[in-house]
């Protein structure tokens, strides 16, 4: 396969092409960002990578790093994470609180922000330095040590993070969060403003689709079981109300944050990430939809 030739021609194409998309302006401090960047980065499970672009220039991972954080709690307690999530599209939005008081405060699943913020109480429950365990995971899964958070990102939120403190405060209200909120929100918040470049974030995934090398990063292992359920949870809820659309035109598991980021893994064959901060009405980049589906397309490989 000559995925350089490949990745060469679809970078070449897309950013020329017209998008409707717009920097997220919810978390005032990503408009600093230029709108103009745009990165690939393809790593396969034997070695080789393909990198274009900025792929080399750090952003913010926003939601990619709610796979991280689900991993180490699916690891800390296995099974027993599900009687306080679901494991469905949720079919809103990813900040949606509607379906949280229908559901009696049970989120749909692990990507969308209530499940996070659920995920983000397990782990402050379970880890003595939450903040630190977490990125060390981080950092051992890239094998990068310089990987670290944006501490302006994540007060930007925190400062306009009303939404989040309504979902969390919902789930409290039945008994859904063990800790203190400001306690979990602040965590919450460092998650989300992890910062990696394209080609980092292809290397962290790359784990995800190596099935055939034992998953223990930080003494968090996860059987080959539970990588093939965060997979499948990728491919059917890592892109909120548009997770189906994602895997109808691209057909791979993978994340997206509003930071423009979205990272998806071909099992045992491939990691790819793509940044362009130009994001959809869903939360996801529109250049990076777009380079995913030439991806499969012009490859004529996806798990489908
Ligand atoms: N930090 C963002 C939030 O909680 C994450 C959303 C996303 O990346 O989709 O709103």
């Amino acid at each position: 396969m000559n995925f350089s030739e490949i990745i060469n021609e679809i970078y070449s194409e897309v950013k020329c092409g017209e998008t409707d998309g717009h920097v997220a302006s919810y978390i005032p401090e990503l408009l600093n960002v230029n709108p103009d960047k745009f990165g690939i980065a393809l790593l396969t499970v034997d070695g080789n990578e393909f990198c274009c672009g900025d792929a080399e220039e750090k952003f913010s991972i926003q939601s990619i790093s709610k796979v991280f954080a689900l991993s180490i709690a699916f690891s800390l307690l296995g099974e027993k994470i599900w009687e306080r999530m679901g494991v469905e599209p949720s079919g809103t939005s990813f900040n949606s609180i509607m379906q949280l008081e229908y559901e009696k405060g049970k989120p749909r699943n692990p990507f969308i922000n209530a499940g996070a913020l659920v995920v983000a109480d397990i782990l402050v429950s379970n880890l003595k330095n939450p903040k630190e365990e977490f990125l060390e995971f981080v950092k051992e899964i890239s094998g990068n040590i310089s990987i670290s958070f944006n501490h302006k990102i994540a007060q930007s939120e925190k400062e306009f993070g009303f939404r989040n403190a309504a979902l969390i405060n919902m789930m409290k209200s039945y008994g859904n969060i063990k800790n203190d909120i400001e306690l979990i929100l602040d965590f919450y918040f460092f998650l989300c403003s992890i910062e990696m470049t394209c080609k980092e974030l292809a290397q962290s995934f790359l784990p995800y689709a190596n099935l055939s090398k034992p998953f223990n990063y930080k003494n968090f292992p996860l059987t080959k079981s539970q990588i093939k359920r965060i997979n499948a949870l990728m491919i059917s809820c890592g892109f909120y109300d548009e997770s189906g659309e994602f895997a109808f035109k691209v057909g791979l598991p993978g994340k997206s944050g509003v930071g423009g980021g979205i990272v998806a893994i071909h099992p045992n064959i491939y990691s790819v990430a793509v940044w362009s901060p130009r994001i959809n009405s869903k939360g996801n980049s529109v250049f990076g939809m777009k380079t995913l589906e030439m991806l499969t397309t012009k490859t004529e490989i996806s798990i489908f």
